[in-house]
């Protein structure tokens, strides 16, 4: 389990970029948006708010890709920034939103262990896919059924 109140540790999925994350996030937001779901590939993004000083790149920061995403009806041009070698989003800035400036979004599909960051946002439910609902009941298998 990740803790809220010590270092946290993330990389991405072939390990080049590791980084660490100090303290708690700001804020913790699932965006339903169309461009975090073409960005992600899956059906939503869970986005961590941290501000830039708490996170600090271990090795790899060099094989980050950068695409600058535009187009959104969103929050301006985030900065999608992913791993060269297999693709796993990584971080997103957006120096263009109010809501994001001075602040990096870090995947937290990428933090080592199990997060124990709860969602407090929900952004785009208007995009949000019909079978998405994190507080519904649903039948929970440890693997594959
Ligand atoms: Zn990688
Ligand atoms: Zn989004």
């Amino acid at each position: 389990m990740t803790s809220a109140n010590t270092i946290n540790n993330g990389s991405c999925l072939c390990g080049a970029i590791r980084y660490t994350l100090n303290g708690k996030p700001m804020t913790t937001v699932l965006c339903h948006c169309k461009n975090c779901k073409k960005s992600s590939g899956s059906s939503f993004q869970a986005n961590l708010f941290f501000k830039q000083d708490q996170l600090t790149f271990l090795s790899g920061e060099d094989t980050l890709r950068k695409y600058q995403d535009h187009d959104t009806n969103s929050c301006g041009a985030p900065l999608r920034m992913f791993c060269s070698v297999c693709g796993s989003n990584v971080i997103t800035t957006n120096e263009q939103s109010d809501f994001v400036r001075g602040n990096v979004i870090v995947m937290s599909g990428c933090l080592e262990g199990v997060t124990s960051f709860e969602p407090e946002l929900e952004f785009y439910c208007k995009d949000k896919c019909g079978f998405v609902d994190v507080k519904t009941k649903t039948q929970k298998y440890e693997k594959m059924t």
